[in-house]
């Protein structure tokens, strides 16, 4: 049996959530206080998800790189394949905030968006 002490992000309260795991499978989960920390809780111990924010390289402008974000949660796992993707990427200005620049990152059903508007130079 392992153990594991999670802070909750549902709320300010930050409720510290204990789960007791054997193997894979969830044994019991206390500590939460409302059930958003539960679910929280639950995919927490089992796939922990990750909004990603990074930048990518920009040409024709007269910037760099480019803030950029997933657009829903990916997989903790894929993150660091998720990066080299992300670092490989270059893209040409003008771009549009939310542009999409990275359909479907990895399978993971996330696409990689600007984060902000980008005029050409
Ligand atoms: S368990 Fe509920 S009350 Fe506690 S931090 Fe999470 S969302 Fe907030």
């Amino acid at each position: 049996m392992t153990n594991k002490v999670l802070t909750c992000v549902g709320c300010p309260a930050g409720c510290r959530i204990n789960v007791e795991m054997e193997g894979d499978e969830i044994r019991t989960i206390t500590g939460n206080t409302c059930p958003v920390g539960e679910q929280y809780a639950r995919q927490e111990a089992v796939c922990p998800m990750r909004i990603l924010t990074s930048t990518v390289r920009i040409t024709g402008c007269p910037y760099r790189v480019l803030p950029v974000t997933t657009d829903r949660e990916i997989p903790l796992a894929s993150v660091d394949e998720v990066m080299e993707i992300i670092r490989s990427t270059v893209v040409e200005a003008p771009v549009s905030f939310e542009q999409v620049l990275i359909e479907n990152v990895l399978d993971t059903g996330a696409n990689v968006i600007a984060s902000k508007s980008m005029p050409a130079a």
